[in-house]
């Protein structure tokens, strides 16, 4: 009868522990790929290159109102300077090409030095729930809520609105830029076929130093086809306000968006200055 190999029960443990040193040394190498949190697909935080802060920002997020189907309209500050800047992440729901952009703004704000003692910063993340989750650019009333507000130049028609404010989203917004005093409102919208950066009232300096951060082109609202009862119109012309409205290239990947646009944004919202004073006597009603 053969002889059974005699099991080297030494080797096996000596075996095992070598097996499990280099398991646990993978573990530990391949963690945080593990615990990336994949966001638009692309991978955030934990993914940053060493020295970049994470990009997850827990926002003080409060609710401003409803829209027609119920979705919360959430706005959030960060920062506690004099300076109020507001970004708002969309109006249209069919141009989401400044959602990443809405997403990365905090945290690349606060990386910033000094700029959350300069600036108060608001996130409204989008003004149009109902129209981004159907894909539409009007509200679930087929209304365009940047034909809504209460500017001069409003027109009463089926798809603006029969009067301004006729919608409870333009009401969320107006009411709560009424309260807030800013001193220069971004707004994110897309167009087809080019990208530009437009302003309306006292901001034209701001949208110059966005242009030659971003390389998009200004364009003046004089110049452009009307848009009655546009948040432009209401609060550049009617408040007399500093408003720029940033228009992605439609269909514009979300994250090369943001990644032309990330030093112009935090441009215009930290070192803006108050250029706008100047101007605003050039700017008078056009
Ligand atoms: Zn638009």
């Amino acid at each position: 009868m053969e002889a059974r190999p005699q099991f080297d029960i030494l080797r096996a443990m000596r075996c095992f522990r070598i097996g499990l040193v280099m398991a646990c040394s993978l573990l530990v190498g391949c963690f945080p790929t593990y615990s990336q949190k994949l966001r638009d697909g692309r991978p955030t935080a934990a993914a940053a290159p060493s020295g970049e802060p994470s990009k997850r920002v827990d926002l003080p997020w409060r609710v401003l109102g409803h829209s027609v189907q119920g979705r919360p309209i959430r706005a959030a500050t960060i920062g506690t300077g004099p300076r109020r800047v507001l970004w708002v992440g969309g109006i249209h729901g069919d141009e989401r090409e400044g959602r990443i952009a809405t997403q990365e703004l905090p945290a690349a704000f606060l990386a910033v030095e000094g700029a959350s003692k300069r600036v108060s910063l608001t996130i409204l993340e989008d003004v149009n729930p109902d129209g981004t989750e159907l894909g539409t650019r009007g509200n679930a009333n087929g209304v365009d809520l940047n034909r809504n507000y209460p500017a001069k130049n409003f027109k009463a028609e089926r798809r603006y609105g029969m009067k301004p404010l006729s919608q409870p989203e333009s009401r969320a917004l107006h009411d709560f830029l009424l309260k807030g005093e800013f001193d220069l409102v971004i707004v994110a919208h897309s167009w087809r076929g080019d990208h530009f950066i437009n302003f309306d009232g006292p901001a034209r300096s701001i949208a110059e130093l966005f242009s030659q951060r971003s390389g998009y082109a200004v364009r003046d609202s004089g110049d452009m086809s009307p848009t009655p009862g546009s948040l432009g119109s209401w609060v550049g012309r009617t408040l007399g306000k500093g408003i720029l409205t940033l228009e992605y290239l439609r269909g514009r990947d979300a994250w090369a968006a943001w990644d032309e646009t990330r030093a112009a944004i935090l441009a215009v919202i930290v070192e803006g200055t108050s250029d706008a004073r100047q101007e605003a006597a050039e700017d008078e009603p056009r």
